[in-house]
């Protein structure tokens, strides 16, 4: 099935653009296409509606404040099965498996792998993608108007 689904690259990784590309070429390899691409600054308020099912978890403000603290790169993919795929190369939240964004992406840049700053966040279902998606194109509009 042709899904839509929204990556978006975290802060601290969206400001090094060769991670930006790294991940892109990543997507095309899995023949999807990326068909809008924008960098955007999350809000508490979106944020925590992003977020909605964490909020009020343990390490939720750590998130919120982590989210919330730079520049963000989101990304709408499409493709068949798109969400399925891009799951399995983001890799696990915790300890991502070798060869995966999570696991790869942070020594490109010097970082440590974190549970937190984890690099990339990709949709877990189509109604998680759906709503993702209305946030991120909520925040280029609001983000446009500074
Ligand atoms: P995923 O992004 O893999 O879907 P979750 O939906 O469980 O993971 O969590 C959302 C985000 O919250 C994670 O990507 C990560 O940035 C952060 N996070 C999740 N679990 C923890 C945790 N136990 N400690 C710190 N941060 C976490
Ligand atoms: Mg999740």
């Amino acid at each position: 099935m042709i899904e839509k689904s929204y990556v978006m690259v975290k802060p601290g990784f969206a400001n090094h653009i060769e991670v930006i590309n790294e991940i892109k070429k990543c997507i095309w390899a899995l023949g999807l296409k990326i068909i809008k691409g924008e960098y955007v600054s999350y809000s508490p308020d979106l944020a925590k509606k992003h977020y909605a099912e964490h909020v009020g978890k343990d390490f939720y403000p750590k998130l919120e404040k982590y989210i919330t603290s730079d520049v963000a790169y989101g990304m709408i993919v499409e493709g068949e099965n798109a969400i399925a795929k891009i799951r399995r190369v983001v890799g696990s939240t915790k300890n991502p498996e070798k060869g995966t964004i999570r696991r790869e992406m942070p020594k490109m840049i010097g970082r440590e792998i974190d549970t937190t700053e984890n690099v990339v966040h990709a949709s877990d279902s189509q109604e998680s993608a759906e709503k993702e998606i209305a946030i991120f194109e909520k925040l280029i509009n609001s983000n446009e108007k500074i």
